[in-house]
């Protein structure tokens, strides 16, 4: 379709949308972030809203006992606000204890991301892993380095260790001067201006006083004792830093980076700025049978998420829903791609920074809760008529696992339904390992196992008994061909299991393992995602299977989610 075809208030609407993550290590700073992007954002009054929500959701949910005792709540999962013209979603990544697959599905409905590192401990391991599942979509990265008021690393060792741990480019917009009790601000090597620092300053608007030049004569009067070594780094990183490169940076290559103190409102009016300016609106999507471009005027999306809601009564669930094109308009009817049927929408509900409210219009790049009883699950189409699929919502492979078993063996069927039905939503994967009554359960954060355990209870009654296991891994098979996978199956029987699906799956002991048996097999392929609903005809080769990845890289590298489109 020719782009003067679309409708000229989607392209407009569209342009305007920017979605995001934050992603991080706990502890980095990502609610402090998030609090001051908000209220810098005018969407909330008050500094402490968030962060108060953090410490009180305890009291305020109890729709789940887990939920109480954890604190994980509904209403933070996706913030819109506007800023300067643009309509801002901000979509939480759970984190701490709440690490989950959500975490990283949150990811594939995002067209950008901040990176928040704390400038005293650098890369850390959730950051590793959430930036590899970015990696998969070449979704641009923003990189913000937190608490520069503290006593931290060296800035251009920080870079450094970006660069190699991450394999992407840095490219810095903001220096710093100082840091700790000598941050002084930062240099906006763009700009060319110095953003001055002052601290233990709440103020409501973001703005730093501005001294413009490297050579202004105030700096000499403000820092003279500082501003010979000012002068030289900022002379210095011009000359050696990566410039930026606009087209670099919407590739995923590489990362703008910025310095501040988010607890100090410092350098996140440049992160807001950062967003609207480079960040990309919602982009083309691979809809299975063909490209959907944002402004195409029939709506489509896909679900990413589902959240079992509070009416435990009615099994009531919402699907956290990503608009991938056309608008979205109260009572409409669409057409469910998985199940071949229609479905009217009527209970939808929009997310804004504080509230819940109903949604009335939304377009790509927007997301949109969506109640039903259980008739969407993740990866799941929605269109107006046209059979499409969105791809690279993916399962990845659980790290951890445990045995599941009924305490009462007559209980068997009630724990296979629940299970299933839960595996449906996302909440666990769940894999039959040929032992019995016990099925394996894979997660990749321990707080699902708990979820599972209070839902079997309170949803199933089923009293259920977890043992752990001994594995290490778990990967989807790909065979080359049908002799293959016999003898692969025959060698390795004790360490296969299959998925909901039927797929078969590898089940390693031990990194050495894994890693020998993909020496053995090296025409085996040994997957890190699946993608939702994709069946694989018994790991022989088929049109689905050709959306895995194909790289095999060493398990010492960890989890590898590379599905690049
Ligand atoms: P999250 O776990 O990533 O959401 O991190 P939080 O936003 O909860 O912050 C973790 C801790 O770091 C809290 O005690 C914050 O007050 C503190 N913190 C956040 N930003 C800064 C900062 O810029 N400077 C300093 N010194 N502390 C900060």
């Amino acid at each position: 379709m020719n782009a003067s075809a679309f409708p000229a208030d989607l392209v407009r609407d569209v342009a305007r949308r920017r979605t995001f993550a934050i992603i991080s290590h706990p502890d980095a700073g990502k609610t402090t972030l998030t609090e001051k992007l908000l209220l810098f954002g005018g969407a909330i009054q008050m500094a402490g809203t968030v962060k108060a929500r953090k410490s009180s959701r305890h009291a305020t949910s109890d729709w789940m006992e887990v939920e109480k005792q954890r604190g994980i709540s509904v209403t933070s999962s996706v913030m819109q606000f506007d800023y300067l013209g643009h309509t801002v979603n901000l979509l939480d990544t759970p984190g701490h204890e709440d690490f989950s697959e959500d975490t990283y599905r949150v990811l594939t409905a995002v067209d950008a991301a901040v990176m928040v590192i704390d400038a005293a401990k650098g890369v850390e391991a959730q950051t590793i892993k959430l930036l590899e599942v970015c990696r998969l979509r070449a979704t641009p990265i923003i990189t913000f380095v937190n608490k520069l008021d503290r006593e931290v690393r060296e800035p251009v060792a920080l870079l450094e260790e970006i660069e190699a741990v991450l394999n992407i480019d840095c490219a810095p917009i903001t220096w710093p001067i100082g840091m700790g009790k000598a941050f002084r601000g930062v240099f906006h090597l763009l700009h060319d201006r110095l953003l001055r620092f002052t601290p233990g300053e709440e103020r409501r608007s973001a703005d730093s006083e501005v001294i413009a030049g490297l050579a202004n004569p105030q700096l000499d009067r403000l820092f003279p004792d500082e501003v010979g070594a000012l002068r030289r780094d900022v002379e210095l990183i011009r000359g050696a830093s990566t410039p930026f490169d606009l087209d670099l940076f919407l590739a995923g290559e590489q990362s703008p980076v910025f310095f501040g103190s988010g607890i100090n409102n410092f350098g996140v009016q440049e992160i807001l700025q950062a967003l609207v300016e480079w960040a990309p609106p919602p982009q083309p999507r691979d809809g299975g049978s063909r490209v959907v471009r944002p402004a195409e005027g029939s709506f489509s999306g896909f679900v990413f998420k589902i959240q079992a809601n509070m009416d435990l009564k009615h099994r009531d669930r919402i699907a956290f829903f990503r608009v991938c094109s056309g608008r979205y308009q109260p009572g409409m009817k669409v057409h469910h791609a998985r199940i071949g049927r229609g479905m009217k929408l009527g209970n939808v509900h929009t997310f804004m920074a504080n509230e819940r409210v109903k949604s009335e219009d939304a377009v790509a790049g927007d997301i949109i809760g969506i109640h039903n009883h259980g008739q969407l699950q993740i990866g799941d189409t929605l269109t107006e008529g046209e059979a499409l699929g969105f791809k690279g919502i993916p399962y990845f492979a659980p790290e951890l696992f445990r045995l599941a078993r009924p305490r009462d063996p007559f209980k068997a069927k009630q724990l296979q339904k629940g299970l299933r039905e839960l595996g449906e939503e996302g909440a666990i994967q769940v894999f039959d390992s040929g032992s019995g009554n016990a099925l394996l359960l894979g997660a990749v954060g321990s707080l699902q196992f708990e979820i599972v355990v209070q839902r079997l209870q309170s949803e199933y009654k089923v009293d259920a008994v977890y043992d752990t296991t001994n594995i290490f891994a778990a990967r989807w098979l790909t065979f080359p061909d049908e002799a293959a996978r016999r003898g692969f199956e025959k060698e390795n029987a004790p360490n296969l299991a299959r998925d909901v699906d039927d797929n078969p799956v590898y089940l390693a002991p031990n990194k050495y393992n894994l890693q020998l048996t993909m020496e053995r097999w090296p025409k085996v392929g040994f997957h890190t995602t699946r993608e939702h609903g994709q069946r694989l005809a018994h790991g022989l080769p088929s049109e689905a299977s050709a959306a895995f990845e194909t790289g095999r890289r060493s398990v010492e590298q960890g989890p590898v989610y590379g599905m690049r489109p």
